[in-house]
């Protein structure tokens, strides 16, 4: 297979926070969300974010019932596990790039609720939407795009493997 050389995805995430988020979404047949933890990167003149951690609070409940006030009330909460996260790491650079939720056999896409809460709590354009439907089996990352209808779009992205080659050191 050829690698191509200029390849830059918007979104890289870590299989073993991947599947965190995608097991936490199967154990719950309600609608939750968390935290996607990680780093902004910039190569070249593109940016693109590593997302390496994810944080689940039980409870989070994000849905069109309940609405940004759930998130509103969790937000304190899932800003204590992350300040937790980064002392534990050993890293202080670790950014909240996102959040995830799940869409229990709706389909991945963002709701009108979805969509205010990207706009009021996660507004930088580094910072993504990962939206699992955990029935059909489907995962879809998106950011705000104010130049489409819908005001935001999808965007592809890369799992990162820890089966993947390891590079060596050549001596
Ligand atoms: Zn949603």
């Amino acid at each position: 297979m050829p690698i191509s050389k200029d390849l830059v995805f918007p979104v890289y995430i870590e299989s073993v926070a991947l599947n965190k988020i995608l097991n936490t979404c199967e154990s719950s047949i309600q609608e939750i969300f968390g935290y996607l933890i990680g780093n902004i990167l910039k190569w070249k003149e593109e940016v693109y974010v590593t997302i390496e951690e994810q944080l689940f609070i039980r409870g989070a409940i994000h849905s069109d019932q309940y609405s940004t006030f759930q998130l509103e009330g969790k937000a304190g909460e899932y800003e204590r596990e992350f300040q937790k996260l980064k002392k534990n790491k050993n890293n202080s650079d670790l950014r909240i790039v996102g959040w995830w939720h799940s869409h229990p056999g709706l389909g991945c896409f963002l709701s009108p609720v979805d969509l205010k809460t990207q706009e009021f709590f996660f507004p930088e354009s580094f910072q993504v939407a990962l939206v699992v439907d955990q029935i059909n089996k489907k995962y879809k990352f998106f950011t705000l795009d104010i130049n489409t209808p819908m005001k935001y779009k999808e965007i592809s992205h890369a799992v990162l493997s820890s089966k993947s080659p390891k590079l060596t050191k050549i001596t």
